[in-house]
């Protein structure tokens, strides 16, 4: 077996640990005589898998008692409508910033609902960037303000939040979840799909502040409104129970490895090789403004499209899977997620190092 290190932007790589232990566990988890794929969530064996998970996410996040952690369905595209059937309650209106397709996604499903704004854009320099705003950008009435804190696709990143004075905050940290410390009280709300470093697809962790649940809109289906699975302690209905198993051996996984401070302090180390090479390379150049460059998501190019073809044919070949851009945006883009080790970065460097010395 030859396991290849792959930058795929999601789903990702798992830490290999992980993998190991969930195979270990495959057909008996303890002494069940049942794989977890097997159990009926109402089991007290599965109860303490979903418990311990929630448990070490909450440790991990620092999530104080005053934010409810829900493990929901449907990805997160399924939370751009129901954040708005959630919280755009009041004035029925929510300010949006614009920094890339998912945050564009998002803003466009909650027009359907209510009167959505879009403060601030990036779309002018290929979401190149994050717009800067100040407190009087937003709108003092707005039920909220929404941001894309890590954009997959564009490899930008919010390094400093935005001051929304009054107006709780809201982000997809899909991700940068668990890449680094982030201090929960200061978002109404966070939510992120699993898949790109928290576990397979198929589990979506929501983290909201208790206030902000039951208030939904009239007409919110029941399945979409938070009350009902922070009421079911996310067992409304059958949860993603594999999901939360492998997100909960991942959460073991950080902490052994020390916590997201430790989570940062590799991520930077990782992040720092790979945009230390592209500054100093005549070949390859970064996208992004440095101010603004993600830690978990490095888009790239040579600025000739055919040289990005052969770049990606041959790293396919030499082991280095999953590396071209976006089909939005081409070029490539390496994603460098918790769970790729720091060897995986330092032997891209070496062979982007090859490959341009030899074209
Ligand atoms: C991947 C991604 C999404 C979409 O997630 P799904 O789980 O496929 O719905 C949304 N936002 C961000 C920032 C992402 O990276």
């Amino acid at each position: 077996m030859s396991r290849v290190y792959n930058f795929s932007a999601g789903p990702s790589m798992l830490p290999e640990e992980v993998l190991k232990t969930a195979a270990d566990e495959m057909l008996e988890f303890g002494t069940t005589g049942q794989s977890v794929m097997e159990m009926s969530h109402r089991s007290k064996e599965y109860q303490a898998i979903f418990d311990e998970a929630e448990a070490n996410l909450r440790e991990i996040m620092n999530i104080p008692d005053n934010y409810d952690v829900l493990f929901l369905q449907g990805g997160a595209s399924t939370q751009f409508a129901m954040v708005p059937f959630n919280l755009m309650n009041k004035n029925k209106k929510a300010d949006y910033i614009i920094t890339g397709q998912w945050a564009n996604k998002a803003y466009k499903e909650a027009a359907r609902y209510g009167n959505a704004r879009a403060v601030a854009s990036s779309a002018d320099k290929t979401f190149s960037y994050i717009p800067k705003t100040t407190r009087d950008d937003f709108d003092k009435d707005a039920d909220y303000v929404h941001i894309c804190m890590n954009n997959t696709i564009y490899g930008t990143k919010y390094h400093e939040l935005p001051d929304t004075g009054d107006v709780p905050l809201v982000a997809d940290i899909s991700s940068c979840i668990l890449s680094e410390p982030i201090d929960v009280t200061k978002f109404g709300m966070l939510y992120a799909g699993a898949q790109k470093n928290v576990a397979p697809a198929g589990v979506t962790i929501v983290i909201i502040r208790k206030d902000l649940v039951g208030n939904a809109m009239e007409q919110t289906p029941t399945m979409l409104n938070y009350q009902t699975h922070a009421d079911n302690g996310s067992m409304f209905n059958t949860p993603p129970c594999y999901c939360i198993y492998v997100a909960g051996l991942v959460f073991k996984w950080i902490k052994k490895m020390g916590g997201l401070e430790k989570m940062k302090e590799i991520n930077v180390k990782k992040a720092t090789i790979l945009y230390d090479f592209l500054d100093n390379s005549k070949l390859f150049k970064g996208t992004v403004v440095p101010e603004d460059r993600s830690l978990m998501n490095v888009p790239f190019v040579t600025g000739n499209e055919e040289l990005d073809a052969k770049f990606v044919a041959e790293a396919k070949k030499a082991g280095f899977v999953n590396i071209k851009g976006h089909r939005s945006v081409g070029g490539m883009r390496a994603s460098i997620y918790n769970a790729m080790p720091v060897e995986g970065v330092e032997k891209l460097v070496e062979f982007m190092k090859k490959f341009e010395e030899e074209n």
